[in-house]
């Protein structure tokens, strides 16, 4: 009795060894009824089994006495199973588009939106999506996706960036795409949304075949993009050099008659192509001018004020150039590589010139510390400005958060677990469609340049842009007081109103 107490003691222990057959017990423990018995001795059992046994193989000949009524089962069922190895759990991607949904539903029942326009506008119209081939440096071929998304164009030609990343697919980029309707519309400009991009990892590839890659995607996306009718622009991993591609690629799909009216089929192209000054930081400049804002609003003193960024790419390394003028403290930087740390501050031209010689990366910055992704977001500062990717701040990481502001840099840092949890903590939030919109509103300057064959000086884009950016915020700080709501649904309704008022007085075909 005691060996076979013993055995079933180790039996009940759950066992998992991938891959080899083990016991493992599935019990449902029926204390009172106190049954047992083992493999062995059932196998001696020869009558036949009336009870309600249901796990056990033996059943029917076990011989052991069962309680009378109810379901009986074995103390003990031992069963004989191979556990497999668990698959890896891939970190399923968030789907982007919900969060773009749900901003849009809060924002619609607030302002209640015409239904019928609710329905044009929760569609994108046309989702382009081309697979073309490209001759790598070896000789072999290598198969691309790309998609250029467009939203909305009512305003205006649609407009947006085109990202080099392997996360971009349809959900991706139909969310940025979207968000690129509401930000025109909030600032004010003739145009509309969409974005595009491939789905690639640019660090696995020579410039050669980069070159390669940018200008057979531009070739498959033929005449889906246009100066009049859909103008990209740059985004993560794409930059003037590969504006510069796809415009002489576009333009040599042109009659010659008609080329030196194309160039304004993309914008953030080189100055000496016909790009505008100031594109470069207009993004980076665009969230300083909205953080002033925001500091004005709340009499808050940026000097000397603290904040760490996320991302060191084009927006997050020009904001905190532009931040330093206004003797603020940069202390912690994240980018792809890892994040750096440094209390007493990190010199953002410092930074710059270091990634600019270490592969445009952050990480071994001589003049900082090495911190984990957690404790970086748990840095105590002032402002926290995300410049890198959607979906950082969620349920998940929203509570770790130890700032004021939240000014987001990126498009979608922010999903709606985190919104709400930022809210219930009192930070602030400058949204990304009005927060980052100051690329746009210089990519509207540039294309206006080209089309008036014209080439503004940098003061004169800073001024403008600035009057947009005041404008907006001026838009957005009065419907955050009539509806008594948050800035990111104030913001999606100054859009929205705008995208209403405009396919009312159109109306819709026929
Ligand atoms: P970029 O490619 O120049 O820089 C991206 C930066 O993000 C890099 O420093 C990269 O290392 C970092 N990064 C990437 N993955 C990361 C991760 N998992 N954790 C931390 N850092 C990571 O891109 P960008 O043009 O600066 O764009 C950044 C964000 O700003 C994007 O959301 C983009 O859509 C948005 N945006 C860009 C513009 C523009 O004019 N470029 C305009 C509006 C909005």
């Amino acid at each position: 009795m005691a060996d076979i107490k013993r055995r079933r003691k180790s039996t009940l222990k759950k066992k998992e060894k991938i891959g080899k057959k083990v016991v493992i017990s599935k019990v449902r423990k029926e204390k009172e009824w106190k049954l047992l018995y083992a493999k062995k001795e059932r196998e001696k059992a020869t009558e036949e089994y009336k009870g309600l046994c249901v796990n056990c193989a033996k059943r029917k000949t076990c011989t052991i006495e069962k309680p009378e009524g109810g379901i009986w089962r074995c103390e003990e069922y031992v069963q004989e199973v191979t556990v497999m190895a668990k698959p890896e759990r891939k970190e399923k991607k968030p789907n982007l588009y919900q969060n773009v949904k749900k901003q849009f539903d809060k924002a619609t029942k607030i302002m209640g939106l015409d239904p019928d326009i609710c329905k044009i506008l929760s569609m994108t119209t046309n989702e382009i999506l081309v697979n073309f081939p490209v001759k790598m440096d070896s000789g072999r071929i290598e198969m691309f996706t790309g998609y250029r998304v467009q939203h909305n164009n009512v305003l205006g030609p649609y407009k947006g960036g085109l990202r080099f990343h392997p996360s971009v697919d349809l959900n991706e980029v139909r969310s940025l795409a979207t968000w690129m309707t509401w930000k025109s519309a909030i600032i004010d400009i003739p145009l509309g949304g969409a974005k595009g991009g491939i789905q690639i990892d640019p660090s696995n590839y020579t410039e050669t075949e980069m070159e390669r890659i940018t200008r057979r995607f531009t070739f498959a996306l033929g005449n889906n993009i246009g100066p009049d009718y859909d103008i990209p622009a740059p985004d993560v991993n794409t930059n003037a050099q590969i504006m510069a591609w796809i415009l002489d690629t576009y333009l040599l799909t042109l009659p010659p008659n008609q080329r030196q009216c194309g160039i304004a089929v993309v914008t953030g192209k080189p100055i000496d192509l016909g790009g505008s000054l100031g594109r470069d930081k207009a993004t980076g400049q665009g969230i300083v001018f909205s953080i002033e804002e925001w500091a004005r609003d709340k009499k808050f003193n940026l000097k000397g004020c603290t904040y760490f960024v996320q991302g060191f790419g084009n927006v997050g390394s020009w904001t905190a150039r532009l931040m330093k003028p206004h003797g603020s403290k940069l202390t912690a930087v994240e980018d792809v590589s890892g994040a750096i740390y440094n209390s007493k501050g990190i010199d953002p031209e410092e930074l710059v010139d270091y990634a600019a010689s270490h592969n445009n990366l952050v990480s071994g910055y001589p003049k900082a510390k090495s911190i984990d992704h957690e404790t970086f977001m748990k840095t105590n500062a002032d402002l926290f400005i995300p410049s890198a990717l959607e979906n950082q701040i969620t349920a998940k990481t929203a509570p770790l958060l130890n700032v004021k502001l939240v000014a987001e840099g990126a498009n979608g840092p922010t999903n709606p677990d985190g919104d709400a949890i930022l809210q219930s903590e009192g930070i602030d939030v400058i949204p990304d469609i009005l927060c980052n919109a100051g690329g746009v509103i210089v990519s509207y300057f540039e294309w206006l340049q080209n089309k008036r064959n014209e080439s503004w000086d940098l003061d004169e884009v800073d001024i403008k842009l600035h009057k947009k950016i005041v404008e907006a915020h001026k838009r957005v700080r009065d419907t955050v007081k009539k509806y008594e709501t948050d800035w990111r649904t104030a913001a999606y309704i100054v859009a929205l109103s705008r995208l209403e008022k405009v396919y009312k007085e159109r109306g819709i075909f026929p």
